[in-house]
């Protein structure tokens, strides 16, 4: 497919960090090779806007994966930063902001009785399922297909996000023996959950899902479902994961656990909390969490965990996202859902908005996706074409179709005006495109 247009710093960027990197990026999605072109290289933010090295302005769709939920460069969350910055930037001590912001987590997320602090979403997916193991005794893990947490090697079998997205089965690098206790099931299917652990009585040490996932395209669970596997899990000794790096913090002030109220054993954090700087956690019941190092036996640890900077900047974020700016960020979310699918039906193209609270995407189907099967038998083509007209049009959209959309509080009137001028263009482009 041959584009229009042209930026020529982000191609020389792009070359120059082909030679050193590989793939030229060090997070396989950005490098665009899903939708073809030259990844942008970006040089600032503000509020929605993002600005690439080229010097084009684009509404940000993105919200880098969804941390920055106050959009860039939020001022009260840089003066924190600044102010955490001229401190000191790292202690490896423990350190009051770590306390302030686990503090602020327990009040959020009432399952939460204890959190610990790590760096990445992929960190504390780690640590929880082998926490799990450590207080189950067990070595079996669930998951489900499309669910992606993170790059943990016994996780990535069946992932979504940039697996899906390159349409890889799983990976190598990741052994039999890693990936072996791994049960895959489809999503929103109690009843391969029921058979799981019938087949495998005590063997089960915990069940692993997103709370709503969008790393296959957004797919909520069906009703019942996150109950369901709680009450399974229950039942069979197991403990039941909610993975809310995505979620939490976003969908509403306690996240997806706020919206189901379905009180999972461990839980995971990541993205809004860490305020756009590496902060995540996991967190849960307390006599689980008791069994990690040093109160308990299972080793965990972390040089930059709980790093002042990263903890500033996430507790700066959460204490301005009030029930005021969950409304904000849900409004901005619904208007820009329905100029989206009403572009496409002024089209005539068959399409899916699949929401979940304020995280929504676009499947190119009209039949309801329930799975990560349902999700690929989408006409991804068709992304391909409407992504480009849109970032042509300088929006920026995730360059997948197996990706959510993220809005912020600072979505404006007027960048709202500005996805709705380049909407029917892009619509058009994805009803001609062909497979
Ligand atoms: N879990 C979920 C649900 C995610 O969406 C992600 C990342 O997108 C992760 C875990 C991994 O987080 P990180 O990329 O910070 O390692």
């Amino acid at each position: 497919m041959a584009y229009s247009y042209e930026a020529p710093v982000s191609q020389t960027l792009f070359d120059r960090a082909s030679l050193v990197t590989p793939g030229g990026v060090n997070s396989p999605v950005r490098a665009f090779r899903a939708v073809g072109g030259t990844p942008r290289f970006m040089v600032s933010g503000t509020g929605p806007y993002l600005t690439d090295a080229d010097g084009r302005e684009y509404v940000d769709l993105v919200c880098s994966w969804g941390p920055m939920i106050l959009g860039h460069s939020h001022p009260e969350v840089t003066a924190a930063v600044q102010d955490a910055v001229a401190r000191g930037t790292s202690f490896g001590t423990p350190g009051e902001g770590e306390v302030a912001l686990a503090e602020e987590i327990v009040a959020r997320i009432e399952p939460v009785e204890q959190v610990r602090l790590v760096s990445s979403g992929t960190e504390a997916t780690m640590s929880a399922i082998r926490l799990a193991r450590g207080f189950t005794g067990r070595a079996k893990v669930v998951k489900f297909a499309g669910c992606y947490h993170g790059h943990v090697d016994a996780l990535l079998a069946a992932a979504g996000s940039g697996v899906a997205t390159f349409g890889l089965p799983d990976t190598p690098g990741v052994t039999g023996a890693q990936a072996g206790d791994t049960i895959v099931l489809p999503y929103n299917d109690l009843d391969a959950v029921r058979a799981a652990f019938a087949a495998q009585p005590g063997e089960i040490a915990c069940v692993i899902t997103e709370a709503s996932p969008g790393n296959m395209g957004v797919v909520p669970p069906l009703d019942g479902f996150n109950a369901g596997l709680k009450e399974i899990c229950a039942a069979n000794g197991a403990l039941y994961i909610s993975d809310e790096v995505m979620t939490g913090f976003r969908t509403s002030k306690a996240g997806w656990y706020g919206i189901d109220g379905v009180r999972p054993d461990l839980m995971t954090f990541g993205k809004v909390m860490g305020g756009g700087f590496p902060a995540a956690a996991f967190g849960g019941r307390a006599d689980v969490m008791a069994h990690l190092a040093p109160a308990g036996p299972v080793y965990q640890a972390g040089t930059l965990s709980g790093n002042p900077v990263a903890t500033a900047a996430g507790l700066a974020q959460l204490r301005l996202l009030d029930d005021a700016a969950y409304a904000k960020v849900d409004a901005v979310s619904a208007e820009l859902r329905s100029l989206v699918s009403d572009a496409f039906t002024k089209e005539g193209v068959a399409h899916t908005v699949s929401a979940a609270s304020n995280m929504f995407s676009v499947f190119f189907t009209d039949q309801p996706v329930r799975d990560y099967e349902g999700a690929k038998t989408q006409e991804a083509f068709r992304f391909t074409a409407f992504f480009h007209s849109m970032l042509e049009q300088g929006v920026y959209l995730p360059p997948s179709a197996f990706e959510s959309w993220f809005v912020s509080t600072a979505h404006d009137a007027q960048a709202l005006e500005r996805v709705a001028a380049a909407l029917p263009a892009a619509a058009r482009a994805a009803s001609e495109a062909t497979a």
